[in-house]
């Protein structure tokens, strides 16, 4: 079980910390993906664009190899059972352990004038999304560490005090490590929300990747053979090993250590891998993207399937809770 927020492009940090586990993962698994439109309310109140945005989330997907027939791709708030184990979930969350979230005092301190208690709980409603289907691997980007962790404080609560129901979740990767995409700015992630110009969409055109790889910030060239390569340089690399060939990446490792490195060859073969990357998803979502049919039909039969593994995760909990009441 994942999700991802409709509140902007997707971009590579999306996929390489998400998208592309839960394509691994649709064989493997009973896979639920869906598209977190409630938790965008919480940052993004104004939800002019929030139609687009929901469907081009869901396109970009599928055009990333996400198939609707093998797993349930579905969107929040066609699941009304989402917000029932939310409202029983907040019971057993406390303020005081919501406040401290990383990520809530960040985003009360962009939006100081919208610091709402569904941004302050927003945690809980990640661990409905979970708990809702008893899943227990969760594909995540290393961003997501400490939610997981709250969200399995919250089902280890429930389960201590009611009877266990819930699976311990985790968060899932196929590699060592969870992922984190750096920004091309030097510091921060690759995020839709900040740093347009520093974060490669899914949706860039060529020509734009190659300027913004270009900007991307780079350092001094290294004075010693093998020193350790600074921030925005190692940036680069981890950018490399996700888009390049393997030998690609080798000659620009010794070029590196050899002191004869040249930063604008780099970049200019890491813009290259990044079109030969980007281009075929871009193209293909965009054709899914003004498909609304299909994109009804996947919507519709993955909210069913969605809610009956919801309404199944209920009936145990309400049992396990003594609401069942005849
Ligand atoms: P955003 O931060 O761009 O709004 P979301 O919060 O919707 O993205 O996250 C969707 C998924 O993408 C999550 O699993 C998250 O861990 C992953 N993710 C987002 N940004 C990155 C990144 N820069 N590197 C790795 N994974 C990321």
């Amino acid at each position: 079980m994942s999700g991802i927020r409709s509140t902007g492009f997707l971009h590579l940090g999306n996929y390489f910390g998400a998208i592309r586990n839960y394509v691994r993962m649709q064989t493997e698994f009973n896979c639920f993906f869906m598209v977190a439109d409630l938790h965008a309310l919480t940052t993004h109140p104004d939800t002019k664009e929030l139609k687009e945005s929901v469907q081009r989330v869901l396109a970009e997907n599928i055009a990333c190899g996400l198939d609707p027939e093998k797993a349930a791709l579905y969107c929040q708030s066609h699941v009304p059972e989402t917000a029932e184990l939310y409202l029983l979930l907040n019971m057993l969350a406390y303020k005081g352990e919501l406040e401290k979230t990383v990520t809530f005092k960040e985003k009360a301190r962009q939006h100081p004038d919208n610091v709402n208690a569904g941004l302050l709980t927003y945690p809980v409603l990640q661990a409905a999304d979970i708990a809702l289907h008893r899943a227990d691997l969760v594909p995540v980007g290393k961003d997501q560490e400490q939610h997981l962790e709250m969200a399995r404080n919250f089902v280890n609560r429930f389960n201590h005090r009611y009877g266990d129901v819930f699976p311990e979740p985790h968060a899932f990767n196929f590699g060592d490590e969870l992922i984190k995409v750096p920004s091309l700015d030097g510091g921060g992630k690759m995020s839709k929300s900040q740093n347009q110009y520093a974060t490669i969409y899914l949706s860039d055109e060529d020509e734009l990747i190659r300027k913004k790889i270009k900007k991307a910030k780079t350092d001094i060239a290294p004075e010693k053979p093998n020193s350790p390569k600074p921030e925005s340089i190692q940036n680069l690399f981890l950018l490399m090993k996700l888009v390049s060939e393997e030998d690609t990446i080798q000659k620009f490792e010794d070029d590196f250590n050899h002191l004869t490195i040249r930063y604008g060859d780099l970049k200019n073969q890491l813009a290259e891998d990044i079109i030969r990357f980007v281009s075929p998803i871009r193209e293909r979502a965009k054709e899914i993207f003004n498909d609304k049919e299909y994109l009804k039909k996947v919507m519709t039969s993955g909210a069913a399937r969605a809610r009956e593994s919801a309404q199944s995760t209920l009936k145990l909990v309400k049992s396990a809770m003594g609401m069942d009441y005849f």
